[in-house]
């Protein structure tokens, strides 16, 4: 299955009077020889930090590898008529004041919001139960505590107490993830003037603290334990811990039962849609859409984004100041700042030449903890999924559960922890963790009349299989099978319907979208890599030791996800330099 969208190098750009063509923009334009900044990577997060350098009057041109733009965020139409979000799936964590700041409505963005959101179907073989049993959670807090009743009275009396507790956390990180870290560095060792405005970036970090006030011990246990230790705290019952336990591992190679997994959790609970805190939605036409959004509104204002033009190296003058890019065609782009939306690991090991950055600094980086467990699968369906625990209706339209996340195989913590110890072993998940998600549920534009599109986030899948084993086509196909085969005895009759499937294990999204092991957050999310060590200590505030360069992706602060905050921090960051150059 080929990727669409292959072609000569384009441009898209105001310079080069760009054309609308449906959901994509498509022009021709020259390269000029020299920009104010130059973006490595057009991810989401370097369009972002274009979009906003630009407004600020920094002439900006982005330099993406693939012949598509957004990165993980991207539509394509891999298996023909059927349009997949290939990588991210869902929107949430999206910074708000970039709708705003960047106009993204204006700019095409449409959104579907999911209610009810998660669905977690039980098999309950062998217990007489002709439908079985299910959990249906939505924004109604009175239906979500009817459903949660069914395992248990006392958890349905819990859960809003939990969602309140949980709520005031993601309300206390907020200010956090739309500034740089605290600068330590600064703070101890620059001139006065380096300090005094260090001070100003331990504000968020006080908010944080006023929000928490008293309650801030508790919070930190969340922060700190295994995920299973604190739902154990608030529930009794299975199928609840379980799903919410979910949010805590997903993306990382890690067991409900591992100390920090609550932060995963908090990740992804604190986000939002249209003023709807923790909501999750579909993007119409899939993720890439919301990477044109943001292109359009980049180049409405004057920025140029390349696509198949990858960087080769980043160029740096004999005084150790960046000074441009040299791509791979051989092409010399120079510029005052090269921000790059890369990996840290692709950045300061593959692009960055080595004799300007000190030894241990890549030392560091190269130790980076990039493991992940993800194995991404794209299905091309012609009807619905029909649940034994929710059967489909006689016209076949989609139902509210078939909008939702729906988790298989997650009716007990104890299935995650043991999915995770097969991926220990060497071995891809017997019985994996399954997020099944619809979007054309919502969105009818992604497949013909009457077929969909399903994504299958599943893991855990090691990197590297036991005794040194790499993925080839036939274990690729023989976990793909196996994903399927835990589906159909949730749904009888999918494997039937299936038209085509993609299958990203690691290295696949290594080598399709420059992840480094995978990893859909560029490194892992662990407490270690967050925050003022994001992606090390010292070097957290989208700068690094090479004068000009900086990072503006998933591997700064505040890290993965479809956020944007990354590349709207580093903007600002950059613009603060360059008005001091
Ligand atoms: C399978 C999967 C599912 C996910 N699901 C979700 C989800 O549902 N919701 C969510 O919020 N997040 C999700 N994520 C995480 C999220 O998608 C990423 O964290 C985020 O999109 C990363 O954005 P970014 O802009 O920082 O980097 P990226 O999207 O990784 O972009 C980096 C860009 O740099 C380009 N590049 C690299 N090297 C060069 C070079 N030398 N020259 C030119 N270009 C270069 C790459 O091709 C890429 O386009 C998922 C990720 C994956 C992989």
């Amino acid at each position: 299955m080929a990727a669409s969208g292959r072609g000569l190098s384009r441009v898209i750009g105001a310079s080069s009077c760009p054309a609308w063509r449906g959901a994509h923009w498509e022009a021709r334009g020259r390269l000029k020889p020299e920009y104010d900044a130059v973006v490595i990577g057009a991810g989401h997060n370097g369009l972002v930090a274009a979009a906003y350098l630009q407004r600020l009057g920094v002439n900006t041109a982005v330099f993406e590898r693939r012949p598509v733009i957004g990165g993980a965020a991207v539509t394509e139409e891999i298996i023909p008529g059927f349009k997949f979000s290939r990588a991210s799936y869902l929107l949430s964590l999206l910074r708000p004041q970039i709708y705003i700041d960047l106009e993204l409505k204006k700019h095409g963005l449409r959104l579907h919001l999911r209610n009810p959101y998660s669905f977690t179907p039980m098999l309950e073989e062998g217990t007489g139960n002709k439908v079985p049993r299910s959990l249906l959670l939505g924004t109604d807090m009175a239906e979500n505590q009817k459903q949660i009743a069914q395992f248990s009275r006392r958890d349905a009396q819990a859960f809003p107490k939990y969602e309140a507790f949980m709520n005031r956390l993601a309300l206390a990180i907020d200010p956090l993830l739309d500034a740089a870290p605290v600068d330590a560095e600064a703070f101890q060792r620059g001139s006065l003037l380096q300090r005094l405005k260090s001070l100003s970036t331990l504000k968020p970090l006080l908010q944080a603290g006023r929000v928490l006030g008293a309650q801030l011990p508790q919070y930190y246990q969340v922060l700190t334990a295994p995920i299973t230790k604190v739902l154990d705290q608030w529930f009794e019952s299975e199928p609840l811990k379980a799903t919410l336990a979910t949010d805590a591992v997903i993306g990382a190679m890690t067991s409900p039962h591992t100390p920090g997994s609550g932060y995963v959790l908090l990740h992804h609970v604190m986000g939002g849609l249209e003023g709807m805190q923790g909501a999750w939605g579909y993007v119409q036409g899939g993720m890439g859409a919301l990477s044109d959004a943001i292109t359009s509104s980049a180049t409405a204002h004057g920025a140029s984004v390349f696509t198949e033009k990858a960087v080769a190296k980043v160029q740096v003058s004999s005084e150790g100041r960046v000074q441009g890019v040299v791509l791979q065609d051989g092409s010399e782009v120079r510029s005052k700042v090269v921000l790059s939306n890369a990996s840290p690991q692709v950045t300061f090991l593959k692009l960055t030449p080595q004799e300007w950055l000190p030894e241990e600094f890549v030392d560091r980086i190269s130790r980076l903890d990039t493991q992940s467990p993800v194995t991404k699968i794209n299905v091309a369906v012609d009807r619905l999924p029909d649940f034994l625990a929710a059967p489909n209706a006689p016209g076949g339209q989609p139902l509210p559960h078939h909008q939702c996340s729906i988790h298989l195989n997650c009716e007990d913590t104890l299935l995650l922890h043991r999915a995770f110890e097969d991926a220990m072993d060497g071995l891809p998940s017997h019985r994996p963790m399954i997020e099944l998600c619809i979007p054309s549920s919502l969105d009818p534009t992604l497949a013909p009349p009457g077929c969909h599109v399903v994504s299958l986030f599943t893991q855990y899948t090691p990197y590297t299989l036991a005794g040194g084993k790499v993925w080839d086509e036939q274990e690729r196909n023989a976990y793909a099978d196996k994903v399927f085969d835990c589906i159909e005895a949730y749904a009888p009759g999918f494997k039937g319907s299936v038209v085509g499937r993609d299958i990203l294990t690691p290295p696949d999204l290594e080598r399709i979208f420059g992840l480094p092991g995978g990893n859909i957050f560029h490194c892992a999310m662990t407490l270690d890599q967050l925050y003022f060590a994001r992606p090390v200590p010292l070097y957290s505030s989208y700068r690094c030791p090479l004068r000009g360069l900086y990072l503006c992706g998933s591997g700064a602060h505040p890290g993965g996800g479809v956020m944007g905050a990354a590349g709207r921090n580093a903007a600002h960051v950059v613009f603060r330099d360059l008005k001091s150059m």
